[in-house]
């Protein structure tokens, strides 16, 4: 999409600290850390928010949160642990409206979050 931050980010059109790359996804560094480990996983696709999937997507989330669980480990966060968190709207705290999941570990996360 055109006018999209993390469509731009993922082809490469804005600068980022790439994570991972491959024909679906692209993972970033997120540039205001809140964690010692915090990147970003999107999905190639332009789908604004979780409430936008459809049913056809069901394998794009599923590879998607095997994905942060991949490269969370490849981090040295298995023993540790870490949080997949992804915000949806902005009551939730979304503020780009492309999808994302984001990991954050190397510190302890209290629950509820608030
Ligand atoms: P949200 O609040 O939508 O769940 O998360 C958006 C995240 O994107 C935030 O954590 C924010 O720091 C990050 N972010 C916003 N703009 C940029 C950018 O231009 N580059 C990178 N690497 N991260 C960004
Ligand atoms: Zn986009």
């Amino acid at each position: 999409m055109a006018d999209c931050l993390f469509c731009k980010i993922a082809a490469g059109e804005i600068p980022s600290r790439q994570v991972f790359a491959d024909d679906r996804f692209y993972a970033f560094e997120d540039i205001n850390p809140q964690a010692p480990t915090h990147f970003l996983i999107v999905p190639r696709k332009h789908i604004p928010t979780l409430d936008d999937l459809s049913r056809d997507d069901g394998a794009l989330v599923g590879d998607l949160v095997l994905l942060a669980s991949k490269l969370a480990r490849e981090k040295g966060l298995a023993e540790s642990g870490y949080r997949l968190n992804i915000n949806c709207k902005e009551g939730a705290g979304q503020t780009v409206l492309h999808l994302h999941a984001h990991i954050l570990g190397g510190r302890e996360f209290r629950w509820p979050p608030g």
